[in-house]
């Protein structure tokens, strides 16, 4: 079975997308990459970079297009991801994934370009059900499901017996719909756009998060 070392990872809000990207970074020892993650890094090292950042996020702007393909590709050849990566949240728009292709062509890249664009396919409903039934029990940190994971007792936390239950601010469905629709405008013409390079493989992404990462073995060979 072919094996593949470097994979985009695609999906709606609430699609288990950074829990999956976790178990598969580790089944196949190799680092995920956040463009977030990434951002916050470069500025807190005080680089050249990290400071046109600064300045960017300072003055209200969104970081641009051009600065997140150079920051992400420069992690993506450096020494530490040489045997694969997973990125996470890059790219996120056709106008990143189109100048992400054109620095894919140079020699640099020569054997190391993304060889999948793993989609985890959830449907909207499912997203909302999931998000809005979480809560957590302040107290000691456990999260919890109306419906996928209830407490044992009703209204009473398993591990540590609290009985004050919080949500979190952005669970609402409003907040929900309107990522949604940000993924279905900005992210989601990707899907057609890797297709049509035969890159993109969907994983059906309901289900435990057992049976959904055996689903993604299969297909990434690891
Ligand atoms: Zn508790």
């Amino acid at each position: 079975m072919a094996r593949h070392n470097r994979i985009v990872l695609l999906g709606p809000p609430g699609s288990g997308k950074g829990t999956q990207g976790a178990i598969l970074a580790q089944n196949m020892g190799v680092h995920e990459i956040s463009a977030g993650d990434l951002l916050r890094t470069e500025v807190k090292t005080g680089s050249n970079l990290g400071k046109e950042i600064a300045e960017c996020i300072n003055a209200g702007h969104l970081v641009s297009t051009d600065l997140i393909v150079r920051l992400m590709t420069q992690a993506f050849l450096a020494p530490e991801n040489e045997n694969g990566f997973i990125s996470d949240g890059f790219p996120r728009s056709i106008e990143q994934a189109e100048i992400f292709e054109k620095v894919q062509q140079q020699t640099e890249f020569t054997g190391k370009k993304v060889d999948l664009v793993l989609l985890i396919d959830v449907p909207d409903s499912y997203i909302l059900e999931r998000i809005l039934g979480r809560f957590q029990c302040p107290s000691c940190g456990t999260f919890y499901h109306d419906k996928f994971k209830p407490t044992k007792v009703a209204g009473v936390c398993d591990i540590c017996g609290g009985k004050e239950f919080a949500k979190r601010a952005d669970d609402t469905e409003e907040t929900v719909v309107s990522r949604l629709r940000v993924y279905r405008e900005a992210t989601a013409p990707l899907i057609p756009y890797y297709e049509k390079q035969g890159l993109l493989v969907r994983v059906d992404g309901t289900g435990s998060i057992d049976a959904v990462s055996e689903k993604i073995k299969e297909i990434v060979g690891y």
